[in-house]
């Protein structure tokens, strides 16, 4: 294939617009025609979303390719769709799937119009330059509205109506005019075939057979079983043993060529190896390098522990494992007198860390404790400037002698989009989690019938706030109707402190939080409720305080119990008698002893894992 009939493409769409459903179409197409062979596995199969996790909430999280083959002006095209995210936790895999592109498709539902999350990934879309194909998709549904939808995307994107394609991926209706438009419209790749070879890779996997696969893009020149090729970024060689195209699954090629996107395999044996946005080129003809990428940047950072502390080293080893598909999270061994031998993960958001959560439970029968998400604090002192992602290394900012000028935390440019009626509560929900500079227009009129106008809301939120409950919040208050997204919006200087739960006058360092002072007794008192209900009673009294440096904020007291459990059970009631004498050797094997204070394993568990 060369380089004119090739087009490298993406598609933006926010969560269930309808993105997997339009790719199964053209996979499930080209299997009846023959084109490509490709594994069957059943009907439902969604071609681009092969982890478990992402088939059940229907998110995509890593990035995958897939290549079709299609006939245009007599011509056989390739067409290279790099799939990319569509939740702003991903904004770093999305960026880097745009890198290999020349285009993209803008796949808006048009019952539900333009939501949060497309408008930022638009825009990094743009800023690279690519060609956008605006696309309404599920004009089948009754409830849709294409013409309201397509006045939203002039509003919004500044796109002319006439541009803008109206498919129904389930009908089948338009699905090919869309792949007529990415040939016509998108231009092709350039590059040079007789140049020096230069590949950008822009992502890896791990075989546990092969080892490192990367997925390149080839700017210019050739490459071919049996090269010797070289890294920029660390000047170390290696011989190609394979290289193909994802199809989506691995299909061997002989070459891969200018324009062309597809994985290469060589003896390269440690991921770290594999730094996403290198250049290679061949030994000893060395090119200019690519500008590559920033390093992703964890913006969310828990501490992850195994239930029963001997599974440490196991749980080490899955993590280090599910990192190697995972780049974008960082590993750091934490230990804890409350939780024991741990690993401390930063992730790129609350949804990423969900994920990794949900996948190292899924893929490794891992049975884990995850601490309260922290966001990276900056701890400016005279003369340094030290990061902090673990409340129990945060300083005691209320003791005059700690040497700290400020503290200062992430905040976000926030947007939030919502039909009209739902403004009023939008807004005192960001007021209620410290929003500034806030600031609202419409996106369009609304219908001349029942639809109501939608608005978006724009502030700044510190990062901190929306790690917690904001979301289900935003969800719930809006009857599910707002979408929200974010970007980076630096650091700013804040009030802020570490809270401090003593168990009997003991700290329990797992439970350690920074707050923002203007919450601190809130949030004291809210926690130390919840701590008085799940910590079963002791034999002796047990304050339970929450302390902001050497101040107690809040205080519950666990009254004892009485020595023998089973003293209120009688007579006939023998079997529950022997229940109770079981469960309470069964807890025993798993309590934690925090100074006095015999704590199961299940109470940090369920402390930790309610909202
Ligand atoms: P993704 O999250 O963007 O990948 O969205 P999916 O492809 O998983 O689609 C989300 C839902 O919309 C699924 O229930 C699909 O069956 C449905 N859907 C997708 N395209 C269409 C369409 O053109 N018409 C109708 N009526 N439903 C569609
Ligand atoms: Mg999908």
């Amino acid at each position: 294939f060369p380089c004119e009939v090739i087009r490298n493409f993406s598609i933006i769409a926010h969560i269930d617009h309808g993105k997997s459903t339009l790719a199964d179409r053209w996979a499930s197409k080209q299997t009846l025609t023959g084109t490509i062979q490709m594994k069957s596995t059943g009907i439902n199969q969604q071609v681009l979303d092969k982890l478990k996790v992402e088939r059940e909430r229907g998110i995509t999280v890593k990035a995958q390719t897939a290549s079709m083959i299609h006939m245009a002006h007599g011509k056989q095209h390739l067409l290279n769709l790099i799939d990319t995210p569509g939740h702003v936790d991903f904004a770093w895999e999305v960026s880097r799937s745009l890198a290999a592109c020349q285009g993209a498709l803008l796949l808006v539902d048009a019952s539900q119009g333009v939501q949060a999350q497309s408008i930022s990934v638009f825009h990094i879309a743009k800023e690279r330059g690519l060609k956008i194909i605006p696309v309404l998709t599920k004009i089948d549904l009754p409830a849709s509205q294409p013409e309201r939808m397509a006045a939203q995307l002039q509003s919004t994107f500044g796109i002319d109506p006439s541009e803008i394609l109206h498919i129904s991926a389930k009908t089948g209706q338009g699905v090919d005019s869309v792949l007529r438009a990415i040939v016509d419209r998108i231009p092709p790749p350039s590059g040079n075939i007789n140049s020096p070879l230069k590949a950008f890779m822009f992502d890896s996997l791990y075989d546990r057979y092969r080892g490192v696969i990367s997925l390149v893009s080839i700017q210019d020149g050739i490459i071919q079983k049996g090269d010797r090729i070289a890294s920029c970024h660390t000047r170390k060689k290696y011989e190609i043993t394979e290289v193909g195209v994802m199809h989506p699954e691995e299909v061997t090629t002989s070459s891969l060529q200018p324009g062309q996107v597809g994985y290469i395999a060589c003896n390269m044996k440690e991921s770290s190896e594999a730094h996403i946005g290198d250049t290679l080129h061949r030994v000893g003809v060395p090119v200019d390098p690519m500008p590559g990428f920033q390093p992703s940047k964890a913006m969310v950072y828990a501490g992850v522990f195994p239930v029963d502390s001997n599974d440490f080293i196991k749980l080490e080893e899955s993590i280090k494992r599910l990192t190697l598909t995972d780049r974008s999270v960082t590993i750091q061994r934490e230990s804890s007198t409350a939780l024991g031998q741990g690993c401390r993960l930063g992730f790129l958001g609350t949804l990423h860390m969900d994920v990794f959560r949900q996948r190292l439970e899924d893929e490794y029968d891992a049975n884990i404790i995850i601490t309260a998400p922290t966001v990276p604090y900056k701890v400016v002192y005279k003369d340094k400037t030290v990061m902090v992602s673990n409340p129990t290394e945060f300083p005691d900012t209320s003791d005059t002698s700690s040497k700290v000028n400020q503290v200062q935390e992430p905040i976000v440019n926030a947007s939030i989009i919502v039909p009209e009626e739902y403004m009023g509560e939008m807004m005192s929900l960001c007021f209620a989690h410290r929003a500034e500079n806030l600031d609202h227009r419409y996106l369009d009129s609304g219908s001349t019938s029942e639809a109501s106008a939608r608005a978006i809301l724009t502030c700044t939120l510190p990062l901190s706030e929306i790690v917690t409950d904001f979301f289900d919040q935003l969800k719930s208050r809006s009857s599910g109707y707002a979408s929200f997204d974010y970007e980076d919006g630096g650091y700013k200087a804040s009030d802020l402190a570490k809270m401090v739960f003593l168990l009997n006058g003991k700290p329990v360092d797992a439970l350690a939080l920074i707050v923002h002072r203007s919450a601190q007794h809130e949030v004291g008192r809210k926690w130390v409720k919840k701590l008085h209900k799940v910590i079963p009673r002791q034999l002796f009294e047990v304050p339970i305080q929450a302390a902001v440096g050497k101040k107690i904020i809040a205080r519950e007291t666990l009254s004892a119990m009485r020595a023998d459990v089973t003293a209120g059970l009688y007579g006939g009631h023998y079997e529950r008698k022997m229940k109770h004498l079981e469960n309470q050797k069964e807890s025993k094997r798993k309590m934690k002893r925090i100074g006095s204070v015999d704590l199961p394993q299940d109470a940090f568990f369920e402390i930790l894992s309610t909202k």
